[in-house]
Order: C-alpha cells, then structure tokens, then sequence
C-alpha cells in the first residue's frame, strides 16, 4: 500500500434528509480539517441498517449532502457501507481476522424474537446493543418491535473477540482516553456475537456456507476499507454518544493493518435551552435555508469547546456574524493535525468576531484558515 492518499474521515454515520446542525458537525469538521491540513475529506455513510426501513434511503442520502452544501461541504469522497466493491475486502478481513483467532465459530445459547431485532449471546445479555429493544413483562421477555417473547436456542454463531490491551492511542481532548480505558477493560476478555440470523443482515458467501454479519460490525471494517480504496486515513473525527463504535473502528484498524488514527470527538452540540438540537429542527432549518455558508460555518465554530462534552450553539450570534462575513477573509497557513486544533477554538473565534465587528475594515485570518 504505497502512495496512498492522506486523508481525514467521518465515522460512518447514518444519513438523515433533514438534518440539523448537531448532525452536520463532524462532516464540517472533516473538511476544515481537510482544507487545513490539504488533506482528503471522507465523508463514510452507513446505510446497510436501513436496507429494511420503509424509508427510500436515497432520499436521505441526497437530502443530507445537499444540506452539507449548503454549508461548502463537498467531500472528496463519500464511502458507503453498502458498496459491492467492499465485499471481496470484508471477506478477505474477515477470512484473516477468522486465522488469528479474534473470530471464532462456537456453539452458543442466544435469545431471539421473531423479527430477529434482538439477537444476542445469552450470557451477555448486559452488554448486547439490542437490550434496549426488548421489554420484561412478569418474567416473559418480549421484543418492542414484533411484540413476540424472546426464545432461546442453541446453535453454532460467529463470535468476534478483541485483543486485550489493544486501544487508541491518540485521542483528542485528552479526556477521553479515561473513558476508553475503561471501554477496553470492559470489554476485552468478552465475545461479541457478530452474525445474525435475519436475511436484514449483511451477507457474506463462502464455498461451503453463507454467513450473515452485524451490519454494524461490518462498517467497523471502515478504515482497512479505505485503505484498500487508496486512503491513508489519519484523522477519525468520532462522537461522544458513539465511543463504543469509535474504539471497534480503530482496533480493527490495529488488527487489520497496524495502523492507528488520530481520534477527535467533538463536543455534542445542544441548542439555546440546553436541549438537544433535534428539538431545534425548525430553527436549524432555518439557518439551512436563509444564511450563506460562510456565516453558517462561522456560528457552527464559535460553539466549539473541547474542555466539555457538550457545547451550546449560541444563535443569537447568527445576526451579527451575517452582517459582516462578507469582509472576513481566510488566510493560508501550513499547519499539523495538532496546531490545527489549537486554531479550533469557539471562545478564541468569538474573540476574533468581536475584534472584527470594531472596524469596517476587510479582514484576513490565518486562524480562519480552512474554517471558512
Ligand atoms: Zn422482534
């Protein structure tokens, strides 16, 4: 793998046709990274968990990176989970993953509803991601989707184990490597069951059987993916509500190629009442539809405070950042992944907006560099 192209990513995250600004924020900041740092902008979707849904995922797809121009975003590149070109890959990582050992075949007892939404070891009931959708009713469980009671059965499952001691080892704001300590501890002498037995599943074929795999845990296979399309990826940019996927995408990584990335999680953005920015649709909407990109891109980064986990989008600022992004120019400047940071900084580009508004002179920025 030589002559790869640098590049910073998304982890793959689920479209929606209107999203609000909360849902834009990594996207944003694969790019600010990307023109900082002149580096590729991967855009990574995950679409192969809505293969069943009702909904024309097309339609989210198209919606979503329309409102992603609407904020300049244009990546360099927008990697599906659900494309045929990565199935010969997931089949030779998976093939290679199997020889090591960290994937094994075992006979297990798993618990599963009609409708297959549930589906998980038995012995790791506490752990599975489907616990949320089941119900316990006078000692019947039963599933929230199919209303049918969970049954357990026996039966030979694959089972992915990650190797212990294995964790990210750059991770930005610092805080967080805490936190996936705790996730490796947690998790590494546990087996995740990793196929399913619902056709919703991704499907792998092999000479003498067919094996369908957890979606998710299929995208985690992301970063080896882009490799094998050409990218170096060496910037992550995660979330905080998906530590979990975060920590799986860059074992992987590790197992599969050596390789790590440099892992961001921004702040997740809340709106003015400190409620979550899905309740602020309408108005998020409206920043969508009735403020230039430029004006947009500045109010998304004055939120930016990576000493907390959650940030306020203050949008009241909208009115006079609009006034003026006119005459706010960026400079050019030759910067790292870690400089690059240092320019992101909401308090310090607030500061610089207040600075700007004192005068009607045009403005050029090296610390806006990329951002706008
Ligand atoms: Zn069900």
């Amino acid at each position: 793998m030589i002559d790869r192209k640098r590049c910073v990513t998304t982890l793959p995250i689920t479209p929606v046709g209107r999203p609000n600004l909360g849902v834009v924020l990594a996207p944003f900041l694969a790019d600010v990274f990307s023109k900082k740092l002149e580096i590729d902008n991967i855009l990574a979707l995950n679409l192969n968990g809505l293969k069943f849904s009702n909904e024309n995922y097309e339609d989210r797809v198209s919606g979503y990176l329309s409102a992603l121009r609407g904020l300049d975003i244009v990546p360099s590149c927008t990697w599906k989970d659900n494309e045929e070109e990565n199935i010969p890959w997931i089949n030779i990582i998976f093939n290679k993953l199997r020889e090591e050992n960290y994937i094994s075949k075992e006979l297990k007892s798993i618990i599963r509803c009609k409708c297959g939404a549930v589906e998980s070891l038995t012995e790791a009931e506490n752990i599975s991601p489907s616990r949320a959708l089941y119900a316990s009713d006078k000692n019947r469980r039963y599933c929230k989707l199919c209303k049918t009671e969970l049954r357990e059965f026996h039966e030979f499952v694959y089972l992915f184990k990650p190797p212990a001691a294995l964790m990210p080892r750059e991770i930005f704001p610092y805080f967080y490597a805490k936190e996936m300590e705790a996730i490796c501890f947690k998790f590494n002498h546990c087996k995740f069951l990793i196929s399913r037995s619902r056709p919703s599943a991704f499907s792998l074929a092999f000479k003498d059987e067919e094996i369908f795999l957890d979606v998710d845990f299929v995208w985690q296979m992301f970063l080896p993916l882009l490799r094998r399309r050409g990218y170096k990826p060496e910037i992550l940019i995660g979330g905080n509500k998906n530590l979990m996927a975060c920590y799986f995408s860059i074992i992987m990584s590790q197992i599969v190629d050596q390789e790590d990335v440099f892992l961001v999680i921004p702040p997740y953005y809340l709106g003015p009442r400190r409620t979550s920015l899905k309740d602020e649709q309408y108005l998020s909407e409206n920043l969508l539809s009735g403020y230039d990109s430029k004006s947009l891109r500045l109010l998304l980064a004055t939120a930016l405070n990576w000493r907390k986990k959650e940030s306020i989008v203050d949008f009241e600022l909208m009115n006079f950042i609009s006034k003026m992004s006119y005459r706010i120019h960026s400079k050019k400047k030759t910067t790292n992944s870690a400089n690059a940071l240092v320019d992101l900084d909401g308090a310090r580009i607030k500061n610089l907006l207040v600075q700007f508004k004192k005068t009607r002179d045009v403005f050029y920025s090296e610390e806006l560099c990329g951002l706008i």
